[in-house]
This record gives structure tokens, sequence and C-alpha cells, in this order.
């Protein structure tokens, strides 16, 4: 997908700012030694990710410095200091010892947006275990697909939630303990002789914990990203993320000590804990986290209850805003906000000329991925803003357009996107899948999955996928997860999956099916076949659009070709269809 850029006049806020130091100039001299210089380190070289971002100010100047405004669904508030959240952090590490957790053991999150995501993975990270966190619109599957493939020990999860685990929890030998967070109360249930209470489990801990020693190498979080083919497959990062994370926090976020900051990502997600949690708290500046669903009102209501000057979203909420209207905006003194960026999906230009209206404001796009682990191409708040361009690379980062041989491409031509490794950030492996780990770097390029092109400012503009991952609304779907949910259902014989382009959500997830003798196509069917996909897989994942037919399109070797689907279903030429099926 390509975005015109509107010949409009430029407004005064696309323009760089004068007055702050020109960021292009730094890229000359920029060196990740002097950035670790800015971080805190631990005696004999050490790094500890909870150390940056919670003990080192909590035994500062900043131990009583607001460090989370919490709102929940229900209207209730809660705040924590630097301080409040190294003392719960280590009780959490204390509980994890206590269950006989070690370094480099697997423990899960899957919660609601609460406050105890932040104190249980930071308390992970203190033991020098590896954090994993999911997504809470996950079905069975997905958590079993993913707690599996890593042999997790342990699952933090709420009444609400754990149902879901239960229906896997026979699939998972591994997983030893859940630790159930029943906050406030919401929902008492009896808990199972594997289920521990959290808040109790709290209570009896000792707030005194020794850091484990994390070397920067030593891995600190697993995040699962889909591709085209398996199942998802688990980016495992290191400790030393937070340079690259604080660095981006810093100057793309323009994060400073008097901030108030607003990342509306789920922590289930790469940017929920990059810049949900790492990047902002490496710099000691108060998050904002709410457990309220999606709504214009609501969102604007926080960000001028909280006076957010700096906030982070994505397309997909931008387009629903924009939906909503620009009056409703009126309504709100959002003053305080000064600074405004976008990740996750192309974002049109329409949103960007939307959001100068509405806010006074730009929203800056950039671009990085799970295996990133950091933010690499930008539009910084020094830079002139092209509406529709993913921005420059950063300091530190080389990115190219290549060819399909590999080699650099020049400016204007399409090609795969690529960036030179390494980067602090970069995550090291897939977990038990060093051989796709491996496939992604060629000619001592890193290949990121997307195409791209550049124009001769520099500036690089995303074109689409360079496969058939899927993005809906921010969040990548793999074909081969949904169409391996499709196939459970007892009436789908066959079924292939492709991304819909769409207005609001970007992408949405198509499936085309072909039935099993004695069933036939009807209304009813479609509606069974969404709901089952959507509980066993992911609320966000499931076919949106289910199209039967009789057989599926399939090369002579009996794979099933996505591409002519899509071919089909978008009107484009149908291509090389000589290997097709007779
Ligand atoms: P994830 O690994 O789930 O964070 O998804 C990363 C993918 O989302 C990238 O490889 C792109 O395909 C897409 N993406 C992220 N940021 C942008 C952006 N600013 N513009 C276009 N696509 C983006």
């Amino acid at each position: 997908m390509e975005f015109k850029v509107y010949a409009k006049p430029e407004p005064a806020s696309f323009r760089k700012h004068p007055n702050l130091p020109d960021l292009e100039k730094a890229r000359a001299h920029f060196s990740w030694d002097d950035v670790g210089r800015e971080l805190s380190w631990l005696p004999g070289g050490n790094l500890n990710m909870a150390h940056e971002c919670i003990d080192r100010h909590a035994t500062g100047t900043r131990r009583g410095k607001i460090a989370l405004y919490w709102e929940g669904r229900d209207g209730h508030t809660e705040t924590y200091t630097f301080a409040e959240l190294k003392n719960l952090s280590d009780r959490f590490a204390n509980v994890l010892k206590v269950l006989g957790v070690r370094k480099g053991d697997r423990v899960f999150f899957f919660l609601e947006r609460i406050p105890e995501i932040f104190v249980a993975l930071f308390g992970t990270l203190k033991l020098g275990a590896v954090a994993g966190p999911l997504f809470s619109a996950f079905g069975p599957d997905a958590i079993r697909d993913r707690l599996a493939d890593c042999n997790a020990k342990i699952l933090i999860t709420s009444p609400e939630l754990r149902g879901r685990v239960e229906e896997v929890k026979s699939d998972l030998p591994a997983l030893e303990h859940l630790i159930i967070v029943d906050k406030g109360g919401r929902e008492a249930t009896p808990l199972k002789h594997y289920e521990i209470d959290y808040f109790r489990a709290m209570e009896a801990a000792s707030d005194h914990f020794v850091l484990e020693p994390t070397s920067p190498d030593d891995f600190s979080i697993i995040h699962y990203t889909s591709g085209t083919t398996g199942k998802p497959k688990g980016a495992v990062h290191r400790h030393k993320a937070i340079l690259g994370q604080y660095l981006t926090a810093r100057h793309v976020l323009d994060l400073h000590e008097d901030d108030v900051y607003w990342c509306t990502a789920d922590p289930g997600w790469v940017t929920g804990t990059s810049y949900g949690m790492f990047g902002p708290w490496s710099i000691g500046v108060p998050l904002v986290f709410f457990e309220g669903p999606f709504s214009a009102e609501g969102w604007y209501k926080i960000l001028e209850k909280y006076k957010v000057t700096v906030w982070y979203t994505a397309p997909t909420a931008i387009r629903m805003l924009m939906k909503a209207g620009e009056e409703i905006v009126k309504k709100f003194d959002l003053s305080a906000l000064r600074h405004m960026a976008s990740v996750g999906e192309p974002l049109n230009p329409e949103a960007i000329y939307w959001g100068e209206k509405a806010f006074g404001l730009v929203f800056h796009d950039n671009w990085w991925q799970t295996e990133t682990g950091c933010m690499q191409i930008a539009n910084l708040p020094t830079m002139t803003v092209k509406a529709g361009s993913m921005g420059r690379p950063l300091p530190g980062v080389t990115a190219a357009v290549l060819d399909d041989r590999f080699n650099p491409l020049p400016n204007g031509s399409e090609g795969l996107l690529a960036l030179k490794p390494e980067w602090p950030s970069q995550f090291r492996t897939y977990w038990n899948r060093p051989d796709v780990y491996d496939s992604r770097f060629k000619n001592g390029w890193y290949l990121t999955g997307d195409r791209a092109r550049t124009d001769t400012d520099g500036y690089f503009w995303f074109v689409g996928r360079a496969d058939d991952v899927i993005n809906t609304a921010g969040h990548l779907v793999g074909p081969f997860e949904v169409e391996s949910a499709l196939i459970e259902h007892p009436a789908v014989a066959e079924a292939a999956v492709i991304g819909k382009p769409d207005e609001e959500r970007g992408e949405i997830v198509k499936a085309f099916v072909s039935l099993r003798a004695g069933f036939t196509a009807s209304e009813e069917l479609e509606k069974d076949i969404k709901n089952y996909v959507r509980k066993r897989l992911a609320a966000h994942a499931y076919p949106r659009e289910i199209a039967f037919l009789p057989s599926l399109p399939k090369t002579r070797s009996g794979k099933i070709m996505r591409r002519l689907l899509k071919a089909r279903e978008l009107g484009l030429p149908e291509g090389d269809t000589s290997t097709l099926e007779d």
C-alpha cells in the first residue's frame, strides 16, 4: 500500500523546529558507548532493566516521584512512586524465588491492564528470569502455543482470565504455578492446589531483595510474533535493549523530567513494554496506564485529567478518533499536550492532517518491530515531517532498501527494508528456532519482512509486507495460525486466510473456506466459525469475513495459493498461475 502525498501547503507545525539541536548531525558522532554512559549500570559491568527503570530512581532523587498513574475500567485510580514500585517488585522477586524460579526461567503474564503487571514484570527481571507478556484477548490455543514453546514455569493471571489457561493446562507440563491477581476481590473463586493468591503471597514476602547479577547479554523479555509459516515465534531480547529504548524515548518521544506520558499500547505487545514501561521509566518519566476500553471521550478525558504532555498511539486508534470528529476534542482542555507519536501500521496523511487540525500538533510516525526492540526509523521532533513517511533512520541505525539479491537499491526503488546488525535492542534469537533466526540475515543485513522505498532526502516510505503476514489494527496475525484454528472447526475442510484492506483497521482477516461433506454454507455456520476462532485463538485475529468456496486453488504440490485468492479478492492481476492445480 502506498500513500499519496497531498499537494497541500505545509503547515508550520510540519516544519522542523528551529531551536532544537539537529539530530541528523548527531549521527556522525554517534556511539552506543556514549549512550551507555547515560545509564547507571551495576558492579562488574552488569546491567538490569529493573535497576535502570525503578531502583536507581527509588534510591535517588526521584524516590518520591510518581511513576505510575493508573485508572481502572470502573474509574478507580491508584498512583505509585518509584520507591513504592521498588518495594513491591522486590517483594514479587521474593515470591518467585520462594516458588523455586531461577535465573533464565520463563515467567508469563496474562493480565488485564492493571498496575500489578508492572510490579510482577519488573520483579521477574530482578530475579534474572525471562518475562513473557501475553495479550489479554488471547484464547486457549494462543496461550498454549506460546507457553508450551518455551516451557513457561509460572503464569500470572486474573480470576477472569484463568479459565482460558485451565482449558489447556494439561498440555503444559512445565507450568508449575498460576499466580492469581484478584484485584479488588473482583471475583472470589476458590484456588486450586497449583494456584497462588498474589496479594497474600506479596504480604508474606520480604521486601529485601538483592538483584540477581545479569550481564547486558542475559535474556530479559520474550515477545511472540507472527510470521507467514508456522506458529508464532518468540523473539528474545536482552537487558541491554534498554540502551536503545532509553535513547529513543529521549529523542523520538522527546521525554523530559517534567513530562506525563501515555502509551496506549497493551503490555502484551512490544510497544506496551519497550515504550509502555522501559523507555519512559529509564528516564524517570511518569506513565499513565488506563484499563478502560477505547472511546474518544474516554481517551480525551484521560489526556485532560492527567495533563498528558506526550502521547504515543497507533493509526487505527487515530482513525477511530477521526471518525468521532473534531468537535468532541474541543470539549476538553488538552493544552498540556505537546508531542504526539504513532506506530504499528502505516499512518495515512489524512490522519496527520486531521491531528493537526484537531490538536494543533502533528502525529510523528515511526517504524520498528518486535525483533528490533526499539524504534529504528522515525520522524523526530527536530525533523520536517513528510506526511505518509515513516521518517529517517535514527542515529546508530543503518537502514537500506535491498533488491531480491540483498544488495542496496538506489533512492526511489521499491525493495526489501533491511537493517545493518547489530544494535543493543536487536533480538538475540527466536526461542527454539535458530534456523528461522538465521534466515532473517542475508548478505550482512537483517531483513525486516517489510517493503519500502527511500526518497532523495533520506526519508523512508512504507510500501507493504514482503510476506503474507496480516497487520490488523496494528497487530500482526500469521495466516497459518488462523488457518490452523479454522480447520479445527468440525465443518471446515480447507482454509486460507488473507489480509483485506480496510479503512479503519488497515487490514482485516478474511478467510476462504471449503466445507466437509454434509455441511452447507449458511449465515449461522459463518457466525459459528467466526466465534470458534475468536474464542480459541484471539479476539483480534478471527476472520471478520468468510467466503465459502467449493474448493481452494492449490499448486500441483497441494499448497493453497493465498496469493491468488488475494489477487482475486482485490481485483489485481493473478500473475503466474502455471503451477495451479487443474
Ligand atoms: P510488531 O512486530 O507486531 O510490532 O509489528 C511490526 C510490523 O508492523 C512492521 O514490520 C511493519 O510491518 C508494521 N509497522 C510498524 N510500524 C509501522 C509504521 N510506522 N508504518 C508502517 N508499518 C509499520
